[in-house]
C-alpha cells in the first residue's frame, strides 16, 4: 500500500518521469524568459545615454522607500491597500513558489532555514499570504469588470488601452494561488484519511477549507488533483514569467530597476544630452526627442514600468480639461510603439521614423503645463517632464514652433521679455509716484549698496496688474528693514519657461546674461515673488547667490515677530493655490499657509486638491500665449473647485497664477462672488506699520 500521496518527481506525465518533466519546464521557461528579456533590452541598448549610477545610497533608500514600502500606493487608499497585500504577499510566498518548483525534480527539498518550527511557521503564513493574494484578485477582477473606476477608462481619443490584458493577468495570479493552496490541501487530506500527520496549515486559510472540503475525496483522486495541481502550478509560473514581458505587468520585473535608477534631482531639467556642456552644443547634430531612439535607456525603461493604473492622469490638469495629452497614454503609446517595432520573435530593430505625426501629436506635446502633478503622483516615479521638455527641443530644432509662440519667444530672443516691450521700461512699475512716497526701489544698475537682490522678472515687470504684486514685494522688503534692489533695465526674463519649452539656447544666453548681472552687484540673496524665476534662480543658475521666495521671507519674519498683522474686516473665506512651482517643485507648502494663519480673523479653508495634489491654474510663462484644444480652461476648473470648497477669495503666490484665475473668474462669470489676491498683497495690506507709510500705503493700496 502506498503511503501519502506520489509526489509529482516520481510521477509520470505522459512518458515522461515527473523528474524529469520539472526539469525541463524551469529551464525552456527560464531560457525563453531569459531571451525575452533581451529582446526587451535591445531598444535599452541603441538609446541615448543617461547618467543615473550616483549616489547609491540614496537609490538603494528609495528603492526601499518606494518599492518594498511601496510609499505612494496609500494615495489611494483602497486600491492602494490592495495593492500592498499583493505585493507582500508575492513576497512572502517567493520562496514557498521557488521551494515547489524545486521539489519538482527534488522531492523531499526543504528551502535552507526553513526546517522545523521556522518552516511551520513560515507555512502558516504564506497559507494566509496565497488566501489574501487570491482574494484581492478577485475583488481588483470585480473592480475592473463591473465598478470600472473612472482613471482606467480609455478615451476615444487615446486609441486602445489594455483591459483584457489586466484582466486575463489577474486570472493567471488567481490560478497560481489555488493551484499553490490545492497542492498543500490535497496531501492534507490523503494525509488524513491514511492517518499520516498532516502538516499544520494556517485556520480559516484557503488551503485549510479546500483540505475541509477534500478530506472525504477518494485518495485515487485526490493523487489526480494533487498532480494536476502541481503541473498548473509549474505551467502557470513558467507562463506568467514569459507573458508578463508582453503586457503591463512587465512593471513586477522592471519596477525595481525603474526606481532605483529614478531621477534624484527632479527640479533640474535633463540636459539636452548626457555628458554634452553647454559649450558643446553647437557640436550636437540633433536636438531632443525625435525617433524612439533619441530617448534615453531610463526613459524607456519608465514605459516598461507604467502600471497603467491610471492615477497620473487622474491628476493631470491637462487631461482634466480634455487637451490631446493623458500622461499614461503617452507612456502606453510609447510602450505598444517599442513592442511594435521591436518585436520579440523577430530581429527588427525599430524603424528609426518621426514620433510626430506617427504616435503623438504636436498639440499632445504642446499642452503639457510642465506641473509636475503626474510625478508626483506616479507610484513607480515614472518621469514625464524631461520626456516632453525633450520633444518639445526635438520639434524647435526642426522650426516645428506653434504660431502662438512665435512671437513671444522672438520678443525674448531680442528683448529680454516675452511681451516686446523696451528693456528701459522694465522697472518703471517702481516709479509710480504713489508709490514713491512710500517706498523707493533702488536700481542696482545705478547705485551699489544693496544686500539683497529683488529679481522681479517679465510678467510682474511689464503687466500693469502683476507690477501690484512687485510694488507691494518692495513694500513689505523696506517694510523688513532690507537693504535690496533691483536690476532694472539689466534684468531680462529667467529664461524658465524658454527652458521648458524646448529653447536651450534662449535660455542659456538669458541665464548667462543674469548671471553676469547678477555677479556684478555682489549682492547676498536673491528675492522673487515669482515661483517660475525662484524655480529658475535656484536650479537652473549655478553660479548666484542663494535664492528665497517672498513668502518664505515673510513666514521667518512673522515667526521673528518682525510684521504684525492688523485682523481682516471682511467676513470672508479664504483659500490658499499652491502654485506648481511653489509647491510641488519646491516643496513650499506651509510657508504661505503660516502667514495666512497668522492673520487675525482669516477664515481659511483648504481646497480638496491642495498642497502635492494642487491642480495647476493653466500654466505659467508662455503657456499664457499657447491656446490648444481643450472643452474648458484649466483655471476655470480651479476657481470652481475653491467655490466648492466654500471659498469666495483665492490667495495664491504666483503672477501666472492670478492672470489665469483672474481670467477665469471672468469667464465662469463668478465676478462678485469669487476674488483672487497675491500672499504679498495681502500681506502688504494687513500690515501694521508704526511709522508714517502706513497711511501712505493704505492710501496708494487703495488707490491700486
Ligand atoms: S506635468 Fe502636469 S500637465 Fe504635464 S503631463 Fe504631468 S500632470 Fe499633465
Ligand atoms: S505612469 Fe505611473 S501613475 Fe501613470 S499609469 Fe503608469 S504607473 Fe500609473
Amino acid at each position: 500500500m502506498v503511503v501519502g500521496l506520489q509526489s509529482p518527481a516520481d510521477a509520470t506525465f505522459w512518458s515522461i518521469q515527473g523528474r524529469t518533466l520539472f526539469l525541463i519546464i524551469p529551464l525552456l521557461g527560464t531560457v525563453l524568459f531569459a531571451y525575452i528579456g533581451a529582446r526587451r533590452l535591445t531598444p535599452l541598448l541603441c538609446a541615448q545615454a543617461d547618467s543615473r549610477f550616483d549616489h547609491p545610497l540614496l537609490r538603494l533608500g528609495n528603492v526601499l522607500k518606494f518599492w518594498l514600502g511601496q510609499w505612494r500606493h496609500p494615495r489611494y487608499r483602497f486600491a492602494g491597500a490592495i495593492h500592498i497585500l499583493i505585493f507582500g504577499g508575492f513576497i512572502l510566498l517567493a520562496t514557498r513558489a521557488f521551494t515547489l518548483l524545486i521539489q519538482g525534480a527534488s522531492p523531499n527539498f526543504v528551502m535552507p532555514g526553513l526546517t522545523g518550527e521556522a518552516g511551520r511557521v513560515y507555512g502558516i503564513i504564506t497559507d494566509y499570504a496565497a488566501t489574501i493574494v487570491l482574494l484581492c484578485m478577485v475583488i481588483a477582477i470585480v473592480r475592473r469588470l463591473v465598478f470600472k473606476p473612472a482613471r482606467y477608462a480609455v478615451p476615444a481619443r487615446h486609441g486602445k488601452g489594455h483591459p483584457i490584458d489586466a484582466i486575463f493577468l489577474l486570472v493567471l495570479i488567481a490560478i497560481l494561488m489555488l493551484a499553490d493552496s490545492l497542492f498543500l490541501a490535497t496531501r492534507a487530506a490523503a494525509d488524513a484519511q491514511q492517518g499520516l500527520a498532516i502538516e499544520a496549515l494556517a485556520a480559516f486559510s484557503l488551503p485549510w477549507f479546500l483540505t475541509k472540503v477534500l478530506l472525504s475525496t477518494a485518495v485515487a483522486k485526490l493523487q489526480f488533483v494533487y498532480l494536476g495541481a502541481y503541473l498548473t502550478h509549474e505551467m502557470t509560473f513558467f507562463f506568467l514569467l514569459c507573458y508578463r514581458p508582453f503586457g503591463i505587468q512587465f512593471h513586477v520585473e522592471t519596477s525595481l530597476f525603474s526606481i532605483h535608477f529614478a531621477k534624484l534631482d527632479r527640479e533640474i531639467l535633463k540636459p539636452v544630452r548626457w555628458g554634452v556642456s553647454d559649450g558643446q552644443l553647437d557640436q550636437v547634430k540633433s536636438f531632443g526627442v525625435k525617433t524612439f531612439e533619441d530617448f534615453t535607456w531610463k526613459h524607456m525603461l519608465d514605459f516598461y514600468s507604467c502600471a497603467d493604473c491610471g492615477r497620473c492622469s487622474e491628476n493631470c490638469p491637462s487631461n482634466a480639461v480634455g487637451r490631446a495629452l493623458s500622461p499614461r497614454f503617452f507612456t502606453i503609446k510609447a510602450r505598444d510603439y517599442a513592442f511594435r517595432t521591436y518585436p520579440v520573435f523577430s530581429r527588427s530593430k525599430g524603424n528609426g521614423k518621426p514620433l510626430i505625426g506617427s504616435v503623438y501629436s504636436e498639440d499632445e506635446i504642446w499642452s503639457c503645463t510642465t506641473c509636475g502633478a503626474c510625478e508626483a503622483e506616479c507610484p513607480l516615479l515614472v518621469e514625464y517632464i524631461d520626456k516632453i521638455v525633450d520633444f518639445r527641443r526635438g520639434l524647435i530644432d526642426e522650426g516645428n514652433v506653434p504660431q502662438s509662440l512665435q512671437k513671444p519667444l522672438k520678443a525674448l530672443e531680442s528683448r529680454g521679455n516675452p511681451y516686446g516691450k523696451m528693456e528701459k521700461k522694465r522697472a518703471e512699475w517702481a516709479t509710480a509716484k504713489d508709490f514713491l512716497q512710500a517706498c523707493r526701489v533702488k536700481n542696482l544698475e545705478k547705485s551699489n549698496g544693496a544686500s539683497t537682490l529683488y529679481f522681479v522678472d517679465s510678467i510682474t515687470s511689464y503687466d500693469d496688474r502683476m507690477q501690484s504684486i512687485g510694488r507691494a514685494t518692495a513694500r513689505i522688503l523696506d517694510h523688513l528693514g532690507e537693504n535690496f534692489g533691483i536690476l532694472g533695465a539689466a534684468e531680462k526674463d529667467s529664461g524658465h519657461e524658454a527652458r521648458r519649452f524646448g529653447e536651450e539656447l534662449l535660455f542659456i544666453a538669458l541665464r548667462d546674461h543674469n548671471t553676469d548681472a547678477i555677479k556684478g552687484l555682489g549682492v547676498q540673496r536673491i528675492v522673487t515673488s515669482d515661483p517660475h524665476a525662484f524655480n529658475a534662480l535656484k536650479h537652473d543658475y549655478t553660479e548666484v547667490p542663494p535664492v528665497e521666495h517672498i513668502s518664505q521671507v515673510i513666514a521667518r519674519a512673522v515667526k521673528a515677530g518682525k510684521i504684525k498683522f492688523s485682523p481682516v474686516k471682511e467676513d470672508r473665506v479664504y483659500v490658499y493655490h499652491d502654485p506648481c512651482y511653489l509647491g510641488r517643485h519646491n516643496q513650499i507648502y506651509d510657508e504661505p499657509r503660516d502667514v495666512l494663519d497668522a492673520v487675525p480673523g482669516l477664515k481659511r479653508l483648504e481646497m480638496k486638491r491642495c498642497r502635492d495634489r494642487s491642480f495647476c491654474c493653466g500654466g505659467g510663462g508662455l503657456m499664457l500665449f499657447y491656446e490648444p484644444k481643450e472643452d474648458e480652461r484649466m483655471g476655470v476648473k480651479r476657481v470652481q473647485m475653491a467655490a466648492e470648497a466654500g471659498a469666495n477669495v483665492i490667495v495664491t503666490a504666483c503672477p501666472f497664477c492670478m492672470t489665469n484665475m483672474e481670467d477665469a473668474i471672468k469667464v465662469a462669470g463668478m465676478e462678485g462672488k469669487m476674488s483672487v489676491i497675491d500672499l504679498a498683497e495681502l500681506v502688504d495690506q494687513q500690515i501694521v506699520r508704526e511709522d508714517s507709510k502706513l497711511d501712505r500705503s493704505a492710501a496708494i493700496l487703495a488707490a491700486e
